[in-house]
């Protein structure tokens, strides 16, 4: 992979364009930020995230006024701003409407199902927060009180998902993860339907790697 440096606008761009480009991010949906030194770099309002270029990133304060740019700030600014508030070990944010996650965010349903090791020994269960209207202060402050529950990521109900990490790029591949694991769930559905892990299984995966 080319050298990116991390917290950068070009990271920024680099994990937009490839969330677009796997489907996870459709049309003018989504919003991507990090955080620096001097506030937060936040992808701008209405813009496909795969045809951005430096201007159409800004650098907001942690209350989301614009410090710099000459572009409007995602509307969801508040949302990324409140969990950095909230969570210090929090670096970089997507917040995206992957169709296959977002399925689930219009059934209702959390993810808690073990049903493959690698979600086991990543997550109990992916929270659902309730519908707030996209935007919004109440879907902000919904979010932050998820997240400052150690939550690193939320199902939005009929909305889509947010997701927190300390780089952008762990972050991508956490969002892939959980996108798989939706493939998976799926796909067992469609040839019977998905068998879970038991306990000792579970409690022998995360045993196996708090070892390691
Ligand atoms: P923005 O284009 O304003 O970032 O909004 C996209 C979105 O996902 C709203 O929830
Ligand atoms: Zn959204």
């Amino acid at each position: 992979m080319e050298f990116i440096e991390q917290g950068s606008k070009n990271d920024i761009l680099y994990w937009s364009k490839r969330l677009y480009q796997k489907d996870m991010s459709p049309s003018t949906s989504g919003n991507v930020s990090v955080r620096t030194s001097d506030g937060v770099l936040i992808t701008s309002s209405g813009v496909c995230l795969n045809d951005m270029n430096e201007d159409d990133i800004v650098l907001i304060d942690y209350n989301g006024n614009l410090v710099s740019g000459n572009k409007k700030p995602s509307s969801e600014k508040i949302m990324h701003t409140e969990i950095y508030n909230c969570r210090d070990d929090i670096n970089a944010i997507i917040h995206c409407h992957c169709p296959l996650i977002t399925a689930f965010c219009v059934a209702g349903k959390t993810m808690c199902e073990p049903i493959l090791p690698d979600f086991a020994l990543m997550y109990n269960e992916i929270p659902l927060i309730p519908y707030y209207c996209p935007s919004t202060i109440e879907l902000a402050d919904a979010v932050a009180d998820c997240f400052s529950k150690d939550n690193n990521v939320a199902l939005l109900k009929n909305h889509g998902v947010i997701l927190g990490a300390d780089t952008l790029q762990n972050a991508f591949y956490q969002l892939e993860g959980i996108r798989a694991y939706v493939q998976i769930y799926f796909g067992a559905q469609v040839i019977s339907s998905p068998k879970s892990l038991n306990k000792k299984q579970v409690a022998e995966i995360r045993q196996l790697y708090i070892k390691k």
